[in-house]
């Protein structure tokens, strides 16, 4: 049996790799649908826990803990891209594992995933390996400034990157990125950000919401709009761009395509930033903005069933809760039409995602 030809029925049991708020939204999601989850984190005070009846709580290395989870569960899924490959290797040979893990040394890696993407013909910011002060040189030459230089791993939220501009000191510029391993990528002088929430089904099948306008402050998301103010046949486009890469991974799941849309003579155009191969902080507003979220269709394509048509109840803003701004709650919970999740976490750390909030609102006329 391959792990794409899994059929879950109510109450089977799905293993979550990861605990954050990704993990605790998908839980609850499941739950509805009359799944039992077990969650996997090295964090004790993993938000996901709180929703679950069973966790583990152990290292991604501790290769007994993995066995006992794998024999717990029926399938196995993430809510974080930067699973250890060794880990999903153990859990695959017991379980099925969805999206399969090969995914993820394509989506883990920057310069894996843009030669992926420019591979399929979609095009990206201009790039350039980098794995020395002397090869930034070269690539600065090719690339002009400004230009971004980003860690080819674990980079997210801005973490990991640094824009690069005429005169800056790229001695200290390299060091402080602390890698042999980057990429430089052309600054994007984009006139908005969009993303795409995509999910495949193991048939093949694609269904995409509709296309999301982001916001970011200090490279966290703060706000997402939708639908984007796009015209449909960029629109059109975005989705056939995410629906591309998703069939191109034989990906199962859900899956955010982050793209910059760039003016340009013949009209605005699209460049792919990022691939994010798990549900994603742009498709929160599925949550109370449509009748199937992006949590229950990524449970749906796992388990084999069938992806819903998310119908948009209207015009929807997601406010991202950040830091002390989850101080406000009170004040948004009464806010006429406001729908307040908080993600349960003990500590507030600047930067940290502490909740969010949705608003619906009639859609303006066209
Ligand atoms: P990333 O970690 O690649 O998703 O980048 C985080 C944010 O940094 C993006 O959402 C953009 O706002 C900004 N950013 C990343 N790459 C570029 C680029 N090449 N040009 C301009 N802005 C960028």
């Amino acid at each position: 049996m391959t792990a794409s030809s899994v059929t879950l029925k109510p109450g089977d049991t799905i293993g979550i790799l990861g605990g954050g708020q990704l993990g605790r939204m998908l839980a609850t999601a499941a739950a509805r649908l009359g799944f039992r989850c077990q969650v996997f984190s090295p964090d004790p005070d993993s938000p996901a826990f709180d929703v679950v009846q069973h966790g583990t709580c152990a290292e991604y290395a501790d290769v007994e803990a993995l066995e006992l989870f794998a024999n717990d569960v029926d399938l196995v899924t993430y809510e974080f891209e930067n699973v250890p490959a060794a880990a999903a290797m153990i859990l695959a040979a017991r379980r099925p594992v969805l999206p399969e893990y090969t995914v993820l040394g394509t989506t883990q890696d920057r310069l894996a995933e843009k030669d992926f993407v420019s591979g399929l013909g979609i095009a990206t910011a201009a790039y350039a390996d980098v794995s020395s002060v002397d090869a930034l040189r070269g690539a600065i030459a090719r690339i002009k400034l400004p230009a971004v230089i980003k860690t080819r791993r674990f980079g997210y939220d801005g973490k990991g990157q640094a824009i690069i501009r005429d005169g800056d000191d790229l001695e200290q510029i390299w060091i402080g990125l602390a890698t042999k391993a980057a990429i430089l990528e052309a600054f994007v002088p984009f006139e908005r950000e969009i993303s795409v929430i995509a999910a495949r089904g193991a048939d093949g099948h694609v269904e995409c919401f509709d296309v999301t306008e982001n916001e970011h402050g200090d490279h966290i998301l703060k706000v997402s709009r939708v639908p984007a103010a796009i015209s449909e046949s960029l629109a059109a486009q975005a989705r056939g761009i995410a629906a591309a890469i998703a069939n191109a991974l034989n990906y199962v799941g859900v899956l955010a395509v982050e793209m910059f849309v760039v003016p340009d003579d013949g009209g605005p155009k699209l460049l792919v930033n990022e691939i994010a191969p798990r549900v994603h902080n742009s498709g929160h507003w599925t949550l109370d903005g449509a009748s199937i979220s992006q949590f229950e269709q990524h449970i749906r394509a796992i388990a084999g069933w069938p992806l819903g048509k998310a119908v948009r109840h209207g015009a929807v803003t997601m406010t991202n809760l950040i830091g002390n701004e989850v101080n406000d709650y009170a004040r948004w919970l009464t806010v006429p039409g406001a729908t307040v999740h908080l993600y349960g976490k003990g500590v507030v750390r600047p930067g940290r995602k502490m909740g969010h909030v949705t608003e619906v609102a009639p859609e303006p006329p066209k």
